[in-house]
């Protein structure tokens, strides 16, 4: 067991405190084991990625930390151009997207620059710039905490959607990943369906998959969304809200009130009757900007409004404030509720949070 330490020092939002317990494991064994010290101790469990997508309440001291160490792929096998790999959870992701890209194996080259570790990308289908990670996913190895055996969940048991799965809704907290095992295309062509990612990769004359990944790096760098000391506006946790869905009256409503502009829509379902709007521009149009002041320490971010950014001082509770602000304005503006994409780790369940926050319960 490791000597507790402030949260704060191990999340991108740099807030949280001193845990109950803090645990680095080696392999799923040893995860197991640890996660049986943890439930003596009568602590909830908390598997501790690169602390990129959760908030972590200023006294978690009924919290058990357990932390997977890093380790490397390895490819199972290759047929007819696909190529499957099994990654240990603990491996940072953005190393995992290099090794990808140096050996030509397709389909995560726009996920690059994403903070974190393989094993948290199934927990909320992270995504960017046109791909997903769900799309190359073939199973997640976890123990299941509730009969503490191993099991291999495939892609279709996960309940994967945008921003969204079976482990951060009905099963939060219960499956802790030890390893994911990805299906890649090798020697494929880099996905250019980002508008923003194909112009770059045209200027650039980029065609090589690596390539492709240190244009969206680069992309990424000037939104604040690489973590970097030198930026204080990636002191956050990505983007705070995920892009709501709402029935396409609503968004047809919006789209007439605003008969200047170009309002960013995207239909979702087949019969157009579900519509993805824009977080950051519903927001932007609520009287939030990018740089406002929203509670002690919490603002948004200079170069996205959708970053929710720490600094020195701020607290968990002043993030739950802030965010709490956010949906309030866009409520009362457009009617529609922002959900919150981070996790909320440690709070009580009497605990004031904002609307539809996903919390992690005891199991
Ligand atoms: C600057 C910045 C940019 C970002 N950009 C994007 C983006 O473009 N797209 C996107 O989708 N997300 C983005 N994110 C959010 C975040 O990086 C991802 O969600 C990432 O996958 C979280 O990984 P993590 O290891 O840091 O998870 P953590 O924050 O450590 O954990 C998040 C949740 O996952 C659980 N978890 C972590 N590891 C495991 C495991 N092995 N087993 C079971 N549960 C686990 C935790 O218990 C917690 O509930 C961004 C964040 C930041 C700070």
């Amino acid at each position: 067991m490791a000597v507790p330490r402030p949260l704060s020092e191990a999340t991108t939002l740099r807030v949280g405190g001193i845990p109950g317990a803090w645990h680095i494991a080696s392999d799923a064994q040893a995860a197991l084991d640890a996660l049986l010290v943890i439930r003596h101790a009568a602590l909830t469990p908390f598997v501790l990625g690169g602390g990129s997508n959760c908030v972590v309440s200023d006294n978690p001291s009924t919290l058990g930390v357990l932390q997977l160490a890093a380790g490397e792929p390895e490819i199972l096998s290759s047929s007819l151009g696909a190529v499957a790999v099994q990654v240990p959870a603990g491996m940072p992701w953005d190393a995992f997207v290099d090794w990808a890209v140096a050996r030509s194996f397709q389909g995560i080259e726009c996920l690059a620059g994403i903070p974190g570790q393989v094993g948290a990308t199934p927990i909320q289908n992270v995504g960017a710039y046109g791909q997903e990670v769900a799309a190359v996913i073939k199973a997640v190895m976890a123990i299941d905490t509730q009969t503490d055996a191993l099991v291999e969940l495939c892609a279709s048991d996960c309940d994967f959607a945008y921003r969204h799965s079976r482990f951060n809704s009905a099963d939060t907290g219960r499956f802790m990943i030890t390893d994911v095992h990805f299906r890649l295309h090798q020697n494929g062509e880099p996905c250019l369906a980002y508008p923003e990612v194909r112009r770059a990769a045209l200027d650039a004359g980029a065609c090589e998959l690596w390539h492709v990944a240190d244009l969206v790096r680069a992309i990424r760098r000037r939104k604040g969304m690489v973590v970097s000391p030198d930026d204080p506006d990636s002191r956050s946790a990505g983007s705070f809200f995920r892009n709501p869905i709402v029935d396409a009256v609503v968004a047809d409503r919006i789209v007439s009130e605003f008969p200047d502009e170009t309002v960013p829509r995207w239909d979702v379902s087949a019969t157009g009757t579900s519509v993805k709007l824009s977080a950051a521009w519903l927001m932007e149009r609520s009287g939030l900007y990018r740089g406002m002041e929203l509670a002690n320490g919490v603002r948004l971010s200079n170069k996205h409004v959708l970053a929710l950014v720490t600094e020195d001082g701020a607290s968990a509770s002043g993030v739950v404030d802030a965010a709490i602000k956010v949906q309030c304005a866009v409520e009362s503006r457009f009617g529609i509720g922002l959900v919150p994409e981070p996790v909320w780790v440690g709070f009580g369940n009497d605990a004031m949070l904002p609307a539809g926050a996903v919390r992690l319960e005891a199991h």
